[in-house]
């Protein structure tokens, strides 16, 4: 590939991502308030003026706007063009390591879905149904098309198909087993139904490996970050959102996670 086609394809995929980021603001602001998410278009939630397509474009309509509604200039979060531009680097990252591919397409989705819930995680301690289940179904139909594509063995499909259901089972099990261990230990529920499912979702999308790769990564970044703010605001027990941390150990796993996963193995069983 040459210069320019490196650099259009590049500025095609950040401004899809960004498209995308700007649905993701929309969904994380409107499903847990049970809003339609595809009626009304875009407004301002102070003034319940209509958005000018222009004014809609992802980063740069809140930049010329310079953070501020064009009717009623009140501010407008610097989340939203912030979430913009990370789905925008988040689908470049992807686009740069899994090329044109199947892959490619079903990460997107992947973490598109897994954005959407941490964002709704942080703002409601929630994880909704609607998002964790609709990102299982689409997880166990991705890992099915992976396994019918035309390279594909005869068996792989019923491979892929038991990876994913394997990995969402044992997603489930996994937590529910975490959850009873801390409601023993601490006695009470140390991690919330909705973390299940999520885990659930994760498995259907990276296999039981990866997904326990990803669950220790949330569990070491969930502690670290805990601690931090333990003896920072010096309070036992402050509730803080898990989905964030699943979510994190995720997408790290996707970028890293066999090199991860081979480094590791080398450590221990050098023979090998
Ligand atoms: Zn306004």
């Amino acid at each position: 590939m040459n210069i320019l086609m490196v650099v259009s394809a590049s500025v095609i995929v950040f401004t899809l991502g960004a498209s995308i980021g700007s649905f993701i603001n929309v969904v994380v602001y409107r499903l847990p308030a049970r809003l339609s998410i595809l009626w009304p278009p875009s407004r301002c939630p102070h003034c319940l003026n209509q958005l000018k397509a222009y004014d809609n474009v992802p980063v740069l309509g809140w930049v010329w706007l310079k953070g501020r509604c064009r009717y009623c200039k009140s501010k407008i979060s610097v989340r939203y063009p912030v979430v913009e531009a990370i789905t925008g680097i988040v689908f470049l990252l992807i686009f740069f390591i899994f090329k044109v591919s199947i892959l490619t397409i079903s990460y997107w989705a992947f973490c598109s879905w897994l954005l959407a819930l941490s964002l709704i995680d942080l703002d409601t301690m929630t994880l909704p149904n609607a998002l964790t289940q609709s990102g299982l179904v689409v997880g166990i139909i991705f890992q099915m098309v992976v396994g019918f594509l035309p390279e594909a063995s005869p068996e792989a499909l019923v491979n892929h198909l038991m990876k994913a259901i394997v990995g969402a089972v044992l997603g489930l099990w996994l937590f529910d087993a975490i959850a009873i261990i801390g409601s023993i230990a601490f006695g009470k529920v140390a991690m919330g139904a909705g973390d299940a499912k999520l885990a659930a979702m994760m498995g259907a999308w990276l296999g039981w490996k990866y997904l326990l790769l990803a669950s220790f990564i949330a569990c070491a970044l969930g502690a670290l970050v805990g601690s931090g703010a333990m003896m920072r605001s010096r309070q036992l027990g402050q509730k803080m959102p898990f989905g964030p941390f699943l979510a994190l150990g995720s997408v790290i796993t996707l970028f890293g996670g066999e090199a991860i996963l081979s480094s590791y193995l080398r450590l221990f069983f050098p023979a090998s």
